[in-house]
């Protein structure tokens, strides 16, 4: 497999990427520079969730540029975030009305566990600001961010640098061992948190982080909708904040806007990434409920002190409003069918000796590969299955993604097909 890190690039000789090289792109194609069509099957890492041919974008992209691209929204307003924040209020579940811009999944979340923190500071709790996450879970590089992640392979040579928070198991049916309906199960699962809140003194806990539908660790693991709903009556009980970490899941990749809405559940904050624009640009936000925002300066954020050069920049937030439009109750439906057209087509797949679990929701399936279907004991991690899956598929023209996670401390073996969701139908 190739090495899935970014590198140094060092021009004029020494260190060079073996990746192959891409020219352009269009619709759910990349192109090489030797002129190979790739299928764009992981439409970037769940980012190009509208394929590389949006219309409209250069338009108004131009346009921008030829106003005006950055600004210090520290000092001044304008009209493309605002508009950007008004359009996610919109499309947002519950009163998930106030904004806050960033520029990477990572920041996100980052930006979600300081506002945690500052609003129990806020409310009286100041002792409040322990986050939890879950193992085999992926909240983005940056060390906060890297603290909440659960993912051993990510973690591991950087947790001297990492806080000491704490993690519940996932939401991961497959290797779940409790007894029951998957209902009862899913109830058990989340009482995993409320142990971990009283273990670690509830009034130190400031929130819990997790992703709806898992991604880049055990790609498309999602529980009963009973798994969210008692996440969240715990959080509510316990004076926690939930997070919700949609920078993969949200805008149509598990066929609903946000992937909360499958379990009919509000979160507190939504980390939003990735299809928020497209990939058009690096932008992204935390999105936040009115009764948390209205505890800084009335709703508009001025006494919490956060913020990064780039937030919120008009050429992104221009470029994100407009992609953001394109979500149509069409397009998501389109998602939802193509979704279960690739599921359809992989299900053989299912019967594999070497397949563990399948699984599909909406535009995203993840397939885990085992070395004993009966037990779902993992591969040696030297034979590299995924990788090899990886690097087969890619040879055939399909770029894929490869899940890390890992069972027992010991590498897992995913892969993870997330096309655009507008990707086209065999003809
Ligand atoms: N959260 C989730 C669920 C992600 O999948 C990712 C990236 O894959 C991140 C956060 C981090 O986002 P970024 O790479 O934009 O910082």
């Amino acid at each position: 497999m190739a090495n899935t890190a970014n590198l140094f690039y060092k021009w004029g000789g020494g260190m060079k990427p073996d990746f192959p090289r891409i020219r352009s792109a269009h619709d759910e194609f990349l192109v090489t520079e030797d002129g190979r069509e790739l299928v764009d099957a992981a439409a970037g890492a769940a980012v190009v969730n509208l394929g590389h041919s949006v219309e409209g974008v250069e338009s108004v992209a131009d346009a921008q540029l030829s106003e005006l691209s950055y600004l210090s929204l520290s000092h001044f307003s304008h009209e493309a975030p605002e508009a950007l924040a008004e359009t996610l209020a919109a499309v947002s579940p519950g009163d998930l009305n106030a904004a806050f811009f960033v520029n990477s999944g990572s920041e996100a979340n980052e930006m979600a566990f300081k506002l945690a923190r500052a609003y129990h500071r806020e409310t009286g709790n100041p002792h409040k600001s322990t986050i939890i996450g879950r193992w085999q879970s992926y909240h983005g590089a940056t060390l906060g961010a890297l603290s909440a992640t659960g993912n051993t392979s990510r973690r591991s040579e950087y947790e001297p640098l990492l806080h000491g928070w704490p993690h519940v198991p996932p939401a991961y049916p497959y290797r779940w061992e409790y007894e029951g309906t998957p209902e009862e199960q899913a109830i058990a699962a989340a009482a995993e948190l409320e142990t971990t809140i009283k273990q670690e003194g509830p009034e130190t806990v400031a929130a819990f982080i997790a992703e709806p539908v898992s991604g880049a660790s055990i790609p498309a693991a999602h529980p009963h909708p009973a798994y969210f709903q008692e996440v969240r009556r715990i959080c509510d009980e316990y004076d926690v904040l939930f997070i919700a970490d949609e920078v993969m899941t949200g805008f149509g990749r598990t066929g609903t806007m946000f992937a909360m809405e499958h379990f009919d559940v509000v979160p507190d904050m939504m980390a939003l990434g990735k299809g928020l624009s497209g990939g058009y640009a690096p932008i992204s936000a935390t999105m936040v409920r009115d009764e948390i925002a209205d505890e800084f300066e009335n709703g508009t954020g001025r006494s919490f002190s956060h913020g990064h050069t780039f937030g919120g920049n008009p050429l992104s937030a221009a470029i994100a409003a407009h992609v953001v439009d394109q979500y149509t109750d069409s397009v998501l439906q389109t998602g939802r069918k193509r979704g279960e057209l690739l599921a359809a087509e992989l299900e053989p797949l299912a019967d594999n000796p070497i397949v563990g679990d399948f699984r599909q929701i909406g535009a995203m399936i993840g397939i885990e590969f085992v070395a004993d279907r009966d037990t779902g004991e993992p591969f040696d991690p030297d034979l590299n299955v995924n990788g090899r899956v990886y690097d087969r598929a890619l040879e055939r023209g399909v770029y894929t993604y490869p899940g890390s996670g890992s069972v027992d401390g010991l590498k897992g073996d995913h892969l993870m097909l997330s096309p655009p969701l507008t990707i086209s139908e065999p003809s």
